[in-house]
């Protein structure tokens, strides 16, 4: 089995990765393209090493909270946003994309729609860090020291999610790679099946969790204890985030 290094890291967990090591995949796209694990240009990687994927939404941030605060930077009430974004958003069922929230409070008016962007972009600077539930840093690192390659793959409007991203400034360096997901995370995570990489998936999301193992039995997934792990009936079980790191699965014959 050959393993490929997802992105060539020369730094420590404390190194930003820029850009280039961001991916933005809005449609089903031929995802060996973006994928630098599938590059012929990759560089090879020690036999038995294993990924990490996490979640954002609800498994390492605590979104609710985020919103909370996006709200007040917005200046709308939370009954508000969700009315404008049923509105904007819901019947053509898109993601939610800030900047055109923005225009839709702003009126067509550029000073109002700059004031409530540097609003936002002030927030999301000062206080995203804060968002991380208590055991997130804690549970990423303790993969990347271990030796695993960490991902993050998160759903939703790209340019939005990458907006959020890039305000965890704690914990957006330990990621070897991330992934913006447009459409549905099960199509991204069956490239990790067909490499034969051992890849654990750690989620919040009962229902979307549910049809990727239905979908990709072969991959490890973990349901851990945020928004949406109850969101349907199920006999998973649900762990904290302090309960997940390498030792857990090496117990479970990883
Ligand atoms: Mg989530």
């Amino acid at each position: 089995m050959v393993f490929i290094q997802p992105v060539p890291i020369s730094g420590g967990a404390g190194r930003h990765l820029n850009s280039e090591n961001s991916i933005f995949l809005r449609q089903p796209l031929d995802v060996r393209r973006w994928l630098p694990q599938f590059s012929d240009a990759a560089t090879r990687q020690p036999e038995n090493s294993m990924t990490v994927v996490f979640d954002l939404d609800y498994t390492l941030l605590d979104t609710g909270r985020f919103k909370d605060r996006l709200c007040e930077a917005l200046e709308v009430t939370p009954d508000q946003f969700r009315a404008h974004s049923d509105k904007l958003f819901g019947s053509a069922r898109r993601h939610y994309d800030l900047m055109e929230h923005i225009r839709f409070l702003a009126g067509g008016d550029p000073a109002r729609a700059e004031a409530i962007s540097a609003r936002c972009e002030a927030m999301v600077q000062s206080r995203m860090n804060g968002f991380l539930f208590e055991s997130a840093l804690a549970c990423v690192r303790s993969f990347r020291d271990a030796g695993w390659q960490v991902h993050l793959m998160t759903l939703g409007s790209p340019a939005f999610q990458q907006w959020k991203v890039s305000g965890l400034t704690d914990l957006e360096p330990l990621f070897h790679h991330k992934i913006f997901v447009g459409t549905r995370k099960v199509e991204y995570l069956q490239r990790y099946v067909d490499s034969g990489e051992e890849t654990l998936f750690v989620n919040d999301n009962a229902r979307e969790s549910l049809e990727i193992m239905e979908t990709l039995p072969s991959l490890r997934l973990v349901l851990v204890n945020g928004g949406y792990c109850r969101n349907v009936e199920h006999s998973l079980p649900v762990f904290n985030l302090d309960q997940i790191n390498p030792s857990l699965f090496a117990e479970c014959g990883w």
